[in-house]
């Protein structure tokens, strides 16, 4: 099976072919269909499944048709638990992106690192941003950002996001958004509180488990 044939350009093939991606993995296979259909999606996958690209290339498709940007707009989030995380999300978007025929305007924004350099990076809005909640959060009060143009939400490691008592932070993201949106969800275990998050965000979801 290729990357073609679950909906994907022949550009990103190419530069899925020049990193060594031979087939898709079971998540991509199943989440991408998914997501090109712009379905709510859930998803049981742990790290080393291939659950980055699973998202991001489905999402960059979609992206591709999509208006430009007013500033400080974003047009899709990925939230994440941790830095390590959100630069390990942007490098693989960077290497996705590699022949995207556009410019596609990507972000990762995450505490511990100066605020006013990210401030001005969001100029001109951001297509694709990756973020960890917190900082995300600092950045709206500044008005160096404004979801209410966000489409599509993305929450990556689901669990470790709630074990790091990002709870609170996650729900004041969340009623920042659009109601009219596609959401997407990644977690490697499903405990009470991912469950009710399962609940209170996802609409109908297709449903993985691999
Ligand atoms: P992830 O689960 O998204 O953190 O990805 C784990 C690792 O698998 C990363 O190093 C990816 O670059 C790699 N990877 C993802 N999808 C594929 C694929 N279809 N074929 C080969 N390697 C892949």
């Amino acid at each position: 099976m290729s990357f073609t044939s679950l909906g994907l350009s022949g550009f990103f093939q190419r530069a899925l072919d020049e990193l060594g991606y031979e087939t898709p993995t079971a998540v991509q296979s199943q989440a991408i269909p998914a997501v090109l259909e712009g379905r709510d999606v859930l998803a049981a996958a742990e790290t080393g499944s291939g659950k980055t690209a699973a998202f991001v290339l489905p999402l960059l498709e979609t992206l591709l048709n999509h208006p430009g940007l007013r500033s400080n707009q974003v047009a899709a989030l990925v939230l994440v638990p941790t830095r390590e995380l959100a630069v390990q999300v942007e490098q693989a978007i960077q290497a996705y992106t590699a022949y995207y025929p556009r410019r596609v305007k990507t972000l990762a924004v995450y505490g511990g690192v100066s605020i006013n350099v990210q401030m001005q990076a969001m100029r001109g809005g951001c297509d694709l941003m990756v973020a960890t909640p917190g900082r995300l959060l600092d950045l709206i009060e500044k008005n160096a950002i404004n979801l209410n143009q966000v489409q599509h939400l993305v929450l990556d490691e689901a669990d470790r996001m709630l074990d790091l008592g990002f709870a609170d932070e996650l729900q004041q993201v969340v009623n920042l958004l659009p109601t009219q949106r596609q959401n997407l969800l990644f977690s490697a275990t499903f405990p009470q509180e991912v469950d009710a998050l399962i609940d209170r965000l996802l609409f109908n979801p297709v449903c993985i488990e691999i």
